[in-house]
């Protein structure tokens, strides 16, 4: 299965999508501090850690409980506790807040690789892996998210947002669950609710949109797996990225996430829903005014 990308930053940690240049992360506002009951000795959280502990004993890592993920990281004990709780906790707090109620059913890894040295090392001796992006991925296979942690946090929202998504949203197309993880691979919070600001990918989707070579919204939302990822990938990403800002802008991206999630038998790829979100009955009716409006957008 292919893997996902995410960009955050205490530095940084990512997915599995070669494309994402590094992206500044963004931390909650104000330390979180507070012990989550599923650290407590016993618990399968706690279990896992040990055992985390005593496989990588002597190797520089620190290993955390943060609920529902173990994090172990090589860039110092303050570093690895100030990336699990200022980055980790927060975007858990906020995406279980405003989209997931279903959480990973399985206890999950978060690797902080200090640098692309240690990454590229550890992957190896580790966990015999290979990266498939300089920023980091999330490997289901392993049950972890593995993250170069100095190319910033951004990559480690978005990759976070993708078992959340494979908990909560089962047979999620990929426009959706890339759209989304995108959308926060650079997020703030607002009013108490995570909010993803432009960022990089805006340059191509402005330059395809320039080019009149952006392809539908209808066939955005339909394409296959195989699709999604092949030659126009990053320009897929940027698209569902810039439809999902369009509605978090319009204050609608929450209530379509659960309409879409809730209505998804009947409705698979989300085209009936988004179109209700967008208030159009044809998605490509909406195209001209939302490439016009993309348009104008500047990097934050
Ligand atoms: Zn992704």
């Amino acid at each position: 299965m292919r893997g996902f990308l995410l960009f955050l930053s205490f530095a940084a940690c990512s997915g599995a999508t070669v494309e994402a240049p590094r992206s500044p992360a963004v931390v909650a506002p104000e330390p979180i501090v507070a012990t989550a009951p599923d650290s407590e000795p016993g618990s399968a959280l706690a279990q896992h850690a040990q055992a985390l502990r005593d496989r990588v004993a002597g190797k520089g890592f620190h290993v955390v409980v943060e609920e529902p993920f173990v994090v172990a990281g090589d860039g110092g004990e303050a570093a690895v506790e100030r990336c699990a709780t200022r980055t980790v906790r927060w975007a858990v707090r906020m995406l279980r807040q405003d989209f997931f109620a279903v959480s990973p059913d399985r206890v999950l890894e978060i690797w902080l690789f200090r640098d692309a040295a240690s990454y590229r090392k550890n992957l190896r001796e580790l966990f015999d892996d290979t990266p498939i992006s300089p920023f980091g991925y999330y490997s289901p296979r392993h049950g972890a998210l593995f993250m170069n942690i100095a190319t910033g946090t951004g990559t480690l929202v978005h990759e976070i947002v993708h078992p959340f998504i494979a908990a909560d949203f089962p047979g999620c197309p990929d426009w959706m669950n890339e759209g989304l993880a995108s959308l926060f691979e650079q997020c703030g919070e607002a009013d108490g609710h995570i909010f993803g600001h432009t960022n990089w990918r805006l340059d191509g989707l402005q330059e395809a949109i320039r080019d009149g070579s952006t392809p539908r919204l209808s066939q955005l939302v339909a394409t296959t797996n195989a699709e999604f990822y092949g030659d126009r990938s990053r320009l897929h990403y940027a698209m569902a990225r810039y439809l999902l800002y369009w509605l978090q802008q319009e204050g609608r991206l929450r209530a379509f996430y659960r309409a879409f999630r809730d209505g998804r038998a009947e409705d698979p790829t989300g085209a009936r829903s988004l179109g209700a979100a967008l208030g159009t009955a044809r998605l490509d009716d909406f195209q001209p005014g939302w490439e016009k409006w993309v348009a104008t957008l500047r990097r934050d």
